[in-house]
């Protein structure tokens, strides 16, 4: 049988498996995989469940926990599991077990673990973030295996943990201890961001900086203004001199986009709570997404020097205290071939052209590029995750299987 026609037995296939997905969506939307860092009890119950049912369908399932005497079973889950191909050398696709807390349950129309239903929406949960890529994943898999098609490549599906909060007992871990389980010839999906309309295939992944400053005055009453050191009009212009960080790191790569980077204040800190005082501190926050061909520490070297000079001229002095810096990984090359055979299968399946392009987020990608594993990032969103009434389409997890089984049938 030509690949052509196992591919439409499998389309067919997995639109007879949509009461699957659906029933699989609610089992896991049920196991609260929250982690330990949000107070939660780990990935340990949604583990089991999947290893226990990915066994059942007769896949070799492996796990490599992580210790964490915090989690519910005094560790955190890392599953891969098996369908063995005509050929060693693997396609990947890596979804994470953990979720975030529901936050305001005011916020939900319905109990965030208990899956509902509406026409084409699935709601709850983790229903997008992750368990849309787990599930399309592996039903893609399952369509396989109800055919009995043998794919040409080794199918590895990888499921991990802590992704929501650092991957350090995830996907960081298992590259560390299991290194020989990926190599740089295979192919590796990861289906955790993307665009509405399925065409982002994500390679790149600026650098980020997030900053603290911290001007430090005098406060006075505020009749009295010369008695102190207005922190606040000191800040204001330090923002505004900031501007000019957009020119002085004046890069344009059109894989991104936006193109260029960017710079934005966001967080102000409450100073003082009345009208009528001239505030003597003032915190504020900012959030930088830089271009990769740039240096984080000249960014932030910059960034000092700028605010130091401004706030100066109001007798106000500054701190700048690092908050997060994470340097971006070395891209996925646009022509790879996990890219290429992604853009083949959206082309095939959502009758799209795809485009390689980079994001300002950061996701957990970063830790194949880090190692030069070529990783994409792909899935069709709902921009839902981590919100109240979180949701995933159906017909999205029908299509988003059918891209990835596409993906798993090329020779
Ligand atoms: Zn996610």
């Amino acid at each position: 049988m030509k690949s052509i026609e196992k591919f439409s037995q499998v389309s067919e296939r997995l639109e007879q498996l949509k009461e699957e997905m659906i029933n699989l969506q609610r089992e896991l939307v049920s196991r609260v995989a929250v982690g330990p860092d949000n107070d939660g009890p780990g990935e340990g119950e949604k583990a089991a469940f999947l290893e226990n049912l990915l066994t059942g369908w007769g896949l070799k399932v492996e796990n490599y926990p992580a210790p964490d005497p915090r989690a519910a079973g005094g560790e955190r889950p890392n599953l891969v599991a098996w369908l063995p191909g005509k050929r060693p050398d693997k396609v990947w696709v890596l979804s994470h077990l953990d979720v975030v807390p529901p936050g305001d349950l005011d916020l939900w129309d319905s109990d965030p673990y208990t899956l509902r239903v509406e026409g084409d929406r699935l709601i709850g949960r983790g229903t997008e973030d992750n368990h849309q890529g787990m599930v399309s994943s592996l039903m893609a898999v399952k369509a396989l295996l109800d055919l009995g098609i043998t794919p040409p490549r080794t199918v590895g599906l990888a499921l991990v943990a802590d992704e929501e909060t650092g991957s350090h007992k995830g996907l960081e871990f298992l590259l560390k201890t299991q290194p020989q389980l990926f190599s740089a010839q295979d192919l590796i999906i990861v289906p955790d961001a993307g665009s509405e309309d399925s065409t982002l295939v994500e390679v790149a992944e600026k650098s980020v900086l997030w900053l603290r400053l911290t001007l430090l005055g005098q406060q006075c009453h505020a009749s009295r203004p010369l008695l102190g050191k207005n922190t606040l009009r000191a800040a204001a212009h330090v923002i505004v001199a900031l501007e000019a960080l957009h020119q002085e790191f004046a890069g344009h790569n059109p894989l991104f986009d936006p193109p260029e980077s960017t710079f934005e204040p966001t967080q102000k800190e409450a100073n003082v709570g009345n009208i009528n005082t001239i505030p003597g501190r003032d915190v504020f926050y900012l959030d930088c997404r830089v271009l990769p061909e740039f240096d984080l520490g000249q960014v932030r070297t910059r960034i000092k020097t700028i605010a130091r000079k401004t706030a100066a001229k109001f007798g106000v002095t500054v701190t700048v205290d690092p908050v997060q810096e994470l340097e971006s990984a070395p891209a996925t090359d646009p022509e790879a071939p996990v890219v290429q055979a992604l853009v083949r299968a959206i082309r095939e399946v959502y009758g799209r052209e795809a485009k390689p392009q980079g994001i300002g987020g950061g996701t957990v990608a970063a830790f194949f590029r880090q190692r030069r594993l070529p990783a994409a990032v792909w899935m069709t969103v709902s921009h839902s995750a981590h919100q109240p009434n979180e949701f995933c389409l159906l017909s999205n997890l029908v299509n988003d299987a059918r891209v990835m089984a596409h993906v798993f049938l090329e020779e």
